[in-house]
């Protein structure tokens, strides 16, 4: 028998463990499945070999790192890993090239006000600086009342932007830093990434991340895939979707440019960049339409009782299908009073709403969705997406199919469903077809909104979005109903817990006000606005680059200039660190060179909810250092110099519990987040157990459990799947509480029995569920009498939806700048749209070219990181715009030509011309409505330097998270 090095590492296991012998000897598959770990990461050290989680994308490869003589000399995907069974994409395979990378700084740079080059700098030196600055800023700018006297507690002079690629602990650790410190702009990239899906999604079914996971896409019976390109921006993650083809499955692609997603489709539909809205409406009209036809082929059991569809809406409600204005009621001409976006009382109900069991009412939320999507008919969706009407009609027809009992649809969507001004009402859309289908909780369904970074998730949720602190929900405004811990109900064990974490033994009601609390509008684009203000005087990126990312990317390199100080954390010499070279400025700037993934330790959180760990496999290069190591030294030499002082809330940094040492030790975080109980010092084993009286600490109650008295579940490397329906259990741990797939009671019927019992998720045995583990815990609904979508105050799913600031109900408006009338409603874009936006918008006969932004296979977000691999940089080196075999001859232009495009923002962008028939021309309400296409990963630094496409893109963001209107905005081309 002839083995290879993973056959040998597999019969080393089998020497400990055994089953995985006769795998390797070919013995029966049962046999073999009798495993239910793979290799430790403890046999994997003995012959050199460490595993590590991709540090680019949210589907969370695992690859293996061998190192030789302290340097990685070579990478592979983890066979074992059930995310990605062995497979790396180029980004995965050539990551040892970020640590083996000359480019990498190894030292402290600072830049003085007004010099034109950097000085190197010791670690100590910087660290006083930057901490005395900090203190300095804090306390000449601290607002410890606001105009209501109430205690907020915050400064509003320092910004931290980032990030979404740092280990969870190390997220943790900067919020708790940045949060005692008294700051409230905090962002990070998610705000303008996939914001929209996540307020999207928690008024539809409660919460905001995927709600199923990358190995479910396989047990789907249709996936569409509409705004995202899953084969090229999450490439290994596709292999789940070929899987449910392989099955049978059909994958639908929807997407103004026909990628690799489309080539691999059953059905492609080309649309308008913008109206991914427009289009899933009309297939919500059909669903509708073919409900009252064919009841038979849908779930109505599901709608009637999962759904708000019977609840009865105030009968002065009217919306657009009634003015026909474009307008739901209660616009003031500025904002909508919701008062009629009310639900009818009913005292004898025990949730006060009056129902319509029948769905007949015509005030009923079912009648209201059929009135408002009745205008979406094929021939409205044709007008205004372009789309061709044959297509558009199979896709309802395939897409509608899903909601028989026992069939599973996907809808799986990134940032560009997100990145417009009515990004959260196209979310919405998505969520409201998919609780028509009966389509969430169950296997191989869901809404599935990707994050486009490894740690989105995990970052973001330890707080580093301005409203959130860990765990999300625990910041709150400064009004005066919640100027006591005791008004928090349901949260306030989890946000005691937080402060017994944070703050030991301060009580915590004390403590309850050493944190800030916000008082406005702290998101990224309102962030750019107070630099330019001058009300930001210093701001900290930690991994981020804003110099490219942010819309008007030379507005907000303008901004920057104006700062007094700057913190840039990173691993190169970034355009956000460079902002000074290109335009004069006195802006100081302290560069500090930190680790890659690869250099350091922690668990990261994949777009599924999996939190996976990863190891150190090498040193960082020369004087560069984790950021546990950067936020663990400025901090608590911070601590020292306001030790002493009682003035400008001190005590929230003096009191903070910060002991991690001079090497602070990941796992020591990891714990602290998880929680103990503090009547027994014991890890806590999930977030049931806390407590609001101060006995339970708790550092973020989402990730409690993952940490706990039986060890790391980060770690673990189980790989059976007693479901199989590929839920792993034993790999990785998934927030909450290890639950793979959530809002899993609606899979179920109201007896606790699956709807597809081919393909279940849990089944109630009378006494308990088997399975996953049962979102809520409760009984089945007939049983408890508590609905599914537990995150909702009666339980279900909102289709009528009143919490947005935008309506109700999604409804098609044209972006902000647009070459065409809305076809919909004399209501051009949307009502309530925000702008910072200096700069008139771009008139369709100055700009007739509709610009749109895409991604690419071998770079990641900025291409901060990317744009220094040689291998990616080789394949993937220069800046490029698409544009259409029509266009292109209309225009005069080549394959190859250099061309420069030019938006109202008044900064042009050069690019080679790629002509080809992934883009044509549309036909939209009798106009030819030509658009392009261009990468968004380049800038001036790194190998291969480009311009940024976001010099183009307004300032200009959905109402409900402020997200930039990135994919849809006007410009013009001409042959440079
Ligand atoms: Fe996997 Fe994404 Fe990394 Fe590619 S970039 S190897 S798909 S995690």
């Amino acid at each position: 028998m002839k083995l290879n090095r993973r056959d040998f590492i597999k019969l080393s296991s089998a020497g400990t463990g055994g089953a995985l012998l006769y795998k390797v000897l070919g013995k029966p598959a049962t046999l073999a499945t009798a495993a239910s770990s793979a290799p430790s990461i403890e046999l994997h050290k003995r012959i050199g070999e460490l595993t590590t989680i991709c540090s680019y994308c949210g589907v969370g490869c695992s690859a293996l790192i061998s190192v030789e003589e302290g340097k990685i000399i070579n990478i592979e995907g983890d066979p074992d890993c059930p995310i990605n069974e062995g497979s790396l994409c180029p980004k995965g395979k050539s990551l040892y090239q970020v640590a083996n990378n000359e480019q990498r700084l190894t030292k402290v740079l600072y830049r003085a006000p007004g010099l034109s080059y950097w000085q190197e700098a010791s670690w100590d030196w910087a660290i006083d600086q930057i901490a005395s600055k900090i203190k300095a800023t804090r306390d000449e700018n601290w607002i410890e009342r606001d105009g209501d006297n109430s205690v907020v507690n915050r400064t509003e002079a320092i910004a931290s932007l980032g990030s979404v690629f740092p280990n969870s602990e190390e997220a943790y650790l900067i919020s708790k830093m940045l949060r005692a410190l008294g700051l409230v702009y905090i962002e990070n990239e998610a705000r303008i990434c996939v914001s929209a899906a996540v307020a999207a999604d928690i008024e539809t079914v409660g919460r905001g991340p995927m709600s199923n996971h990358w190995i479910d896409l396989a047990n789907s019976n249709c996936i569409m895939v509409i705004g995202g390109n899953v084969a090229e921006s999450f490439p290994v993650a596709f292999k789940w979707v070929e899987r449910a083809m392989e099955k049978g499955a059909k994958l639908i692609h929807v997407d103004p440019r026909f990628t690799r997603t489309s080539a691999k489709a059953d059905l492609y539909a080309r649309v308008r960049p913008g109206t991914d809205l427009a289009f899933v409406g009309g297939i919500i009209r059909h669903v509708i339409d073919d409900m009252q036809a064919n009841p038979g082929n849908y779930n109505m059991d599901y709608v009637r009782e999962y759904t708000n569809a019977s609840y009865l809406v105030d009968p002065a409600f009217t919306g657009p299908a009634d003015t026909l204005d474009g307008l739901f009621s209660g616009w003031d001409g500025s904002k909508y009073d919701k008062a009629t976006w009310a639900w009818q009382p009913d005292a004898t109900q025990t949730d006060n709403i009056r129902k319509g069991p029948t769905l007949t009412d015509p005030h009923c939320v079912f009648q209201l969705l059929k009135k408002h999507f009745a205008r979406y008919t094929d021939d409205k969706v044709v007008e205004i997406t372009g789309t061709d009407k044959t297509t558009f009609q199979q896709i309802c027809h395939a897409y509608a199919a899903t909601g028989k009992t026992g069939e599973a649809g996907a809808m799986v969507f990134s940032s560009s469903a997100c990145q417009h001004s009515i990004g959260t009402q196209t979310v919405r859309a998505f969520g409201i077809l998919q609780l028509l289908l009966g389509n969430m909780g169950v296997a191989g369904g869901g809404l599935n909104g990707i994050t486009g970074a490894v740690n989105g998730l995990g970052c973001t949720l330890q707080g580093l979005v301005n409203h959130w602190g860990p765990g999300g929900g625990s910041v709150r405004p400064a009004s005066s109903s919640e100027q006591a811990l005791s008004a928090y109900g349901k949260d306030k064990a989890r946000f005691a817990s937080i402060l017994k974490a944070w703050y030991g033994n301060v009580d915590h009601n004390t403590s309850f006000n050493y944190l800030p609390k916000r008082d406005g509008s702290y998101d990224w684009q309102s962030l750019f606005k107070a630099i330019d203000d001058g009300a930001i005087k210093g701001l900290i990126c930690w991994g981020i680059n804003p110099a490219v990312s942010g819309p008007n990317s030379d507005g907000a390199c303008q901004s920057m200039r104006k700062l007094d100080w700057m913190v840039v954390i990173d691993l190169w010499e970034t355009e956000t660190a460079a902002v000074w070279q290109l335009a004069d400025c006195n802006t100081e700037v302290f560069l500090l060179p930190a680790a890659t993934s690869l250099e350091k330790e922690g668990s990261v959180c994949n777009s599924g909810r999996w939190n996976q760990w990863r190891y150190k496999a090498i040193d960082p290069p020369g004087e560069a250092k984790s950021d546990l190591w950067i936020i663990s030294k400025l901090m608590s030499k911070i601590r020292g110099l306001y030790a002493g002082q009682t003035e400008k809330n001190a005590e929230a940094i003096t009191k903070l519990t910060w002991d991690y040492g001079d090497n602070p030790d990941v796992h020591k975080v990891a714990k602290e987040m998880n929680g103990y109980d503090l009547t027994t010092g014991k890890l806590l084993s999930s977030p049931g157990s806390l407590k609001s009286d101060g006995t339970t600490s708790c550092g973020n109650w989402l990730w409690c459990g993952m940490y706990t008295e039986d060890g790391n579940m980060a770690e673990r490397r189980g790989t059976t799947d007693p479901s199989g329906i590929g839920l792993f259990p034993e790999w990785g741990w998934a927030w909450p509480l290890n639950r793979r797939i959530m809002y899993n009671r609606a899979s179920v019927d109201l007896n606790g029995k699956p709807w597809d019992t081919d393909y279940p998720v849990i089944s109630w045995n009378g006494s308990s569920w088997a399975g996953d583990v049962a979102d809520g815990g409760d009984a089945p609904v007939n049983t408890s009498g508590k609905y599914p979508f537990v995150m909702k105050p009666e339980g279900r799913g909102h289709l009528f939806g009143p919490g947005r600031p935008d309506g109700p109900l999604p409804e098609h408006y044209e972006p902000w700048e647009s070459p065409v009338s809305n076809p919909m409603s004399p209501q051009q874009s949307n009502p309530a749209i925000a702008s910072w936006e200096t700069v008139a918008k771009g008139s369709a006969a100055a700009y007739p070219i509709v610009a749109t932004t895409h991604r690419l296979v071998e770079h990641v977000g900025t291409g901060a990181i990317t744009r220094r691999v040689p291998w990616l940089v080789e394949l993937m080196p220069e800046m490029f715009v698409e544009i259409s075999r029509e266009l292109a001859a209309a225009k005069g232009i080549a394959n190859g030509d250099t061309v420069t495009v030019a938006s109202a923002r008044g900064t042009s962008v050069i690019g080679k011309a790629v002509v080809t028939a992934r883009l044509k021309p549309l036909q939209v309400n009798g106009t030819t409505v030509h658009y392009i296409s261009l990468p968004w990963n380049w800038g001036y630094k790194g190998l291969k330097i480009g311009d940024s496409a976001n010099l183009l893109s307004p300032r200009i963001g959905d109402p409900n998270t402020g997200i930039p209107e990135y994919r849809a905005f006007l410009c013009d081309i001409r042959k440079a």
